[in-house]
């Protein structure tokens, strides 16, 4: 069948598998075009489909020669109706990095499960005996408590009050206020159940419980903190009570996991194009400009470029790793530099929808987002059938 991008409110509906699968090869050439790093070795990536745990896969596998065992909850395709971009990306990972001699395998199923947990940890004893890395990069709308089976479903919204700004609609090429009306407390606690700490603490329970954990492991979870601008509805908002209830849970599990001597970290990653971020009002908007202004200063970076920066100079550096004063990563040490937001906020006021071409990287927004579902590549024939199974 032939597939075309099917974009409906900021949600690509379709992929390509051949274009997946050469979005993965890109990120794999540019790990192999780096100096090997001495990393860890047997990898379980909790959401290592899409975006940063992709790529922080990618970067340990091909960088670290690490095996790698990925959770991740996509759908398959059908004769007619592509798979997610995920799928295609799983599949892609394992047949390449099992070609290089790594072990790489997938499991389709929902982390936020117990009966999940089991499964993986089975599969851990059976691959490596134990762990000395867990990534733990879910991005989910809802979570199911795997107790009792009750739908949590977070929200993106401020809190307090009314937030009003500008915001792209990328498709249409406009710019527009956009309002959301503060959330009301009541969705505070679900959202943090969703995006907060707790689902990663259960990991690391059950984990150390089957004891698969190498003495010396480390844990890893991601952040975003983000400028002024999107702070009332971003930090300040309901799922910066997520963020912040997440970087509670990396201290408790290093506490936790203390007679093993492991640790967990959060990292704050820069903002960048994933199918989660483009849901979040006036973020494609602010990453549009930030990419404009990083590239002019020659620090722009996409996934696979922060967690390579990530593994090789804040964690696996030959010395201690890394930490901000709250005991956090800094990725987006290059987006919040004082030079680069001040740039940010001048500029700001100057994108309307005539000048969204001109004033911004509108142009590199579209094209990462088709790309998260394999298209845009020119190496690509669009216009070929391609088996969607
Ligand atoms: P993404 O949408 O690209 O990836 C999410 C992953 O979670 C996918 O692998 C998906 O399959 C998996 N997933 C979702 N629900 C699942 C379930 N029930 N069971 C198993 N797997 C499931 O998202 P992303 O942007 O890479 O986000 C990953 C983390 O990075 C999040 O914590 C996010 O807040 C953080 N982060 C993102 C940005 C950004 O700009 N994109 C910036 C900083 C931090």
């Amino acid at each position: 069948m032939i597939v075309e991008p099917k974009i409906r409110n900021g949600i690509c509906m379709s992929a390509h598998p051949e274009g997946c699968a050469l979005a993965v090869q890109k990120e794999i050439d540019y790990v192999k075009s780096q100096p090997k790093y001495n990393g860890a070795k047997k990898v379980l990536v909790v959401g290592g489909s899409t975006g940063y745990g992709l790529s922080s896969r990618i970067s340990l596998a091909f960088g670290s020669g690490a095996g790698t065992l990925n959770i991740s909850f996509e759908k398959e395709g059908s004769e007619k109706k592509p798979a997610t971009p995920g799928y295609y990306n799983n599949r892609a990972f394992d047949e390449k990095a099992q070609a290089a001699g790594l072990i790489a395998e997938s499991i389709n199923a929902d982390a936020f499960s117990h009966e999940t947990r089991k499964i993986a940890i089975e599969r851990i004893k059976e691959l490596f005996g134990k762990v000395d890395m867990i990534v733990y990069s879910l991005a989910s709308p809802v979570r199911p408590d795997p107790d009792t089976g009750e739908l949590y479903k977070s929200c993106l919204k401020p809190l307090g009050e009314v937030y009003t700004a500008k915001s792209v609609n990328p498709e249409k090429g406009t710019v527009t206020e956009v309002s959301i009306e503060p959330a009301d407390p009541s969705e505070i606690e679900p959202t943090v159940k969703v995006m907060g700490g707790e689902d990663w603490m259960l990991w690391i329970k059950a984990l150390k419980e089957a004891d698969v954990l190498e003495a010396g492991f480390k844990t890893l979870a991601y952040s975003y903190i983000g400028p002024e601008l999107t702070m009332a509805v971003y930090r300040k908002g309901t799922i910066g009570k997520a963020k912040e209830h997440l970087e509670a849970t990396a201290k408790e599990i290093t506490d936790y996991v203390k007679d093993l001597n492991g640790n967990a970290w959060v990292s704050v990653n820069k903002a960048l194009v994933t199918r989660s971020s483009s849901v979040i009002p006036v973020v494609p908007l602010y990453i549009s400009l930030l990419f404009k202004i990083m590239k002019e200063k020659g620090i722009h970076e996409g996934c696979i470029e922060q967690m390579q920066r990530m593994f090789v100079e804040k964690i696996y550096n030959g010395a201690d790793v890394i930490l901000d004063n709250e005991g956090r990563i800094r990725l987006d040490d290059w987006e919040m530099r004082e030079d680069v937001q001040d740039e940010v906020a001048k500029q700001w006021d100057s994108i309307t929808t005539e000048t969204l071409a001109s004033n911004t990287d509108i142009e590199t927004y579209k094209s990462d987002f088709l790309k998260l579902h394999g298209f845009g590549f020119s190496e690509i024939d669009y216009s070929k059938d391609v088996d969607l199974l």
